[in-house]
């Protein structure tokens, strides 16, 4: 399933005011040859490119249920989501996926197939979400999650998800499961836009 939603560029934010090669102040402006504004150093030359970032994920499934954690952490603090986090350096989409569940929720899980990849531009995110088969009920939440538990798919707290690519790989397992055809979903979501 996709969906289409109008993207619309905008500068990245500004995060660093000197030049990490030089030291001197950086300026924003469009560099020779380029169609966006960039952080500059007008003294070495070096720009600073901003580009987004990976959050990897899974949908860990034990028999009929769907592993939720509840998150310790803002944003969203008390709400539920898949174990999902930032990609590290050094580690595959799929290595990151597996270690976020790990810190998460502690569950041993096999991962799968890539389930959805989910374009977030108004926050410069590309959220990834892999199939995961549990491997057993064992349970061993870390600090970020306040409690992680089953449930089944007529019993998720669809009010209470913590964020939108979150929910909307949840509908789209729950679709997915009724017709008995799994495949991996492309989408964009754009947070300006609710829809
Ligand atoms: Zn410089």
């Amino acid at each position: 399933m996709t969906s289409t939603t109008p993207l619309f560029y905008h500068p990245a934010p500004r995060t660093q005011q000197f030049c990490s090669q030089c030291g001197h102040p950086l300026s924003r402006e469009i560099p020779p040859d380029d169609n966006r504004i960039r952080d500059l150093c007008k003294h070495c030359g070096a720009v600073h490119y901003q580009n987004p970032r990976n959050v990897v994920g899974v949908v860990p499934i034990w028999n009929d249920q769907v592993l939720l954690c509840r998150r310790a952490i803002e944003p969203r603090y008390g709400k539920w989501t898949l174990p999902a986090g930032f990609m590290e350096l050094g580690e595959t989409t799929e290595q990151g996926a597996a270690r976020e569940n790990q810190e998460e929720s502690g569950a041993r899980i096999r991962v799968q197939s890539l389930f959805t990849v989910v374009d977030v531009p108004s926050v410069n995110q590309v959220h990834l979400y892999y199939l995961a088969e549990v491997l057993g009920p064992h349970l061993d939440p870390g600090s970020e999650t306040l409690e992680a538990a089953f449930f089944k798919l007529d019993a998720i707290p669809w009010q209470e998800l913590s964020f939108r690519s979150v929910s909307t790989t949840l509908e789209r397992y729950v679709q997915d499961r009724a017709s008995g055809v799994f495949t991996t979903h492309h989408y964009a979501i754009d947070l300006r836009f609710p829809d």
